[in-house]
């Protein structure tokens, strides 16, 4: 059997593991063995490459690069993969994001510099022999546009949800001409490119690609960058397969397009939950009207001590807890577990309401919850318990801020208007665990704090959970 057989092969079960690896993280059941299946695709997807480039004569030299690209490059994932807080995940997700956006620039710009720069040279000729000259021009050209609009979009989520920027969209005068200005120009110079392939053309796309990446997503706000990241993800999975048809990799291009298409599916269903137009979010805030940001005298806010908690709990008979990005920084789950396990014991019905964004990646509070041994079955998503607040005794709001913002529904003005929230202010009583009155990761205050219903419990939430926990 010849080493090209035999990579084919391997290809075909890496992609078919790949699609396993899929399946299973869409459920957290099966999301640990789809995350092997994953590993094991990239394994087997590793070795085919290094056979074949191997079988195609490899220098030593590139062996030695090869070789110091993987452990390089393992050793720096392995280290971020361990010492990563889950609620830096995205931040992170983000960044390698924008590794495969620069890769793909990468792959573009040495597909142009040893084929179309040297027009009368041997791989030309065979292109041209094979009649995929032309198309060539167009996969070099089209690569590097989506790796660098990819490239500077990452990097700006990174920082962005890493808090190194301010999360508050950038509002440029004629931002959606700009946008719709640069994809024009995108599309002429293709169409010069292809019929010349010069070097001109292919500087000012990349400049284009890189000042449109950061300008997409620099327009979107702090809000609806949870829809950003998985955008970001289907653009990387394009560029990844772009490159794959400049490699002539079929693997590279069936893991791109898995990335890309799956992807764009998380986005649009994100949007849906968000109540978000998803043209309007690819199309970097198209349509969306820069918010008024009047202040507004929202009133005084009243605080609660630990003890006054303790016994509205004791006279309560149903409990509603909301969690959000706080309980996650703060590492509160377990507290908030056994103050479950307490209250249940004394027949209090408990349940938690989960909003399809709390904390800072999707499913992060059901994975918090489980692994602090919280029962599935009392674990409600937001639309399933959304109904339920006024027949509900006390919420409690344990580090959660713009999931439970009614601002969302009530002021047309603000950046989180038409966001679907949870209705904690209609339950009976309502307490609000966080450190401070500072706002949530969307930048816009919330007026429940102000509600007559709703008390603060200020500090930090692990501490004050132990401390109820304590006074029960
Ligand atoms: P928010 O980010 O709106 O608010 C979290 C609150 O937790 C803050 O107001 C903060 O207030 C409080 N907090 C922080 N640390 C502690 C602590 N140690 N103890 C107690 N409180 C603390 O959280 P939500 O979960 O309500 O909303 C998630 C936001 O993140 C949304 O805007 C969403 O769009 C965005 N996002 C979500 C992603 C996802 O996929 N889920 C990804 C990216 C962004 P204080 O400082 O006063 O303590």
């Amino acid at each position: 059997m010849s080493v090209n057989t035999v990579s084919l092969a391997a290809y075909l079960i890496a992609a078919l593991l790949f699609i396993r690896a899929l399946a299973g993280l869409s459920r957290h059941e099966t999301a640990v063995a789809g995350n092997y299946f994953g590993i094991a695709g990239m394994g087997v997807a590793l070795a085919a490459t290094v056979l074949l480039a191997a079988h195609d004569g490899i220098s030593a030299l590139g062996v030695v690069l090869l070789v110091l690209a993987v452990l390089g490059g393992a050793s720096v994932g392995l280290w971020r993969a361990r010492v990563v807080a889950m609620t830096q995940m995205p931040e992170l997700i983000a960044l390698f994001h924008s590794f495969v956006g620069l890769a793909a620039v990468l792959v573009g710009w040495d597909g142009y510099l040893s084929v179309e720069r040297h027009p009368l040279g041997p791989a030309a000729s065979v292109l041209r022999v094979e009649g995929t000259y032309g198309i060539h021009h167009a996969e070099v050209f089209i690569g590097v546009f989506i790796g660098a609009v990819t490239f500077t979009g990452s990097i700006i989520a990174f920082l962005k949800l890493s808090a190194r920027i301010k999360s508050a969209p950038l509002m440029l005068p004629a931002r959606n001409q700009l946008n719709l200005g640069a994809l024009a120009v995108f599309v002429g110079l293709t169409v010069w490119f292809i019929a010349h392939p010069a070097l001109l053309p292919l500087v000012i796309v990349t400049l284009i690609a890189l000042v449109l990446g950061l300008h997409l997503v620099a327009s979107i706000g702090g809000g609806d960058m949870p829809v950003v990241v998985s955008m970001l993800n289907s653009y990387s999975g394009w560029a990844a397969a772009a490159s794959g048809f400049l490699l002539n990799n079929d693997l590279l291009i069936v893991t791109g397009a898995l990335v890309g298409s799956s992807g764009a599916y998380l986005s649009y269903i994100m949007c849906e939950a968000m109540n978000r137009s998803f043209i309007s979010v690819i199309a970097g805030g198209f349509g969306i009207e820069a918010p008024s940001g009047a202040a507004q005298d929202m009133g005084e806010h009243r605080e609660v001590s630990v003890a006054e908690t303790a016994e509205l709990l004791a006279d309560a008979g149903s409990v509603i807890i909301a969690p959000g990005y706080g309980m996650a920084v703060a590492q509160a789950q377990h507290g908030v577990a056994e103050l479950t396990r307490k209250l249940r014991d004394r027949g209090v019905t408990v349940r938690f309401a989960i909003h399809p964004v709390a904390g800072r990646l999707p499913g992060h509070m059901n994975v918090l919850l489980a692994e602090a041994k919280v029962p599935y079955d009392i674990v409600l998503e937001m639309d399933e318990i959304n109904d339920d607040f006024p027949a509900t005794d006390v919420v409690l709001v344990i580090g959660a801020n713009d999931t439970v913002n009614p601002a969302a529904m009530e002021d047309p003005g603000s950046p989180i208007a038409g966001m679907p929230v949870l209705h904690v202010w209609e339950a009976k009583q309502v307490i609000v665990f966080k450190r401070s009155m500072a706002s949530g990761y969307a930048g816009v205050p919330n007026p429940l704090f102000y509600r007559e219903n709703a008390a603060m419990l200020f500090g930090d939430a692990k501490d004050r959970v132990e401390d109820l926990l304590r006074a029960i």
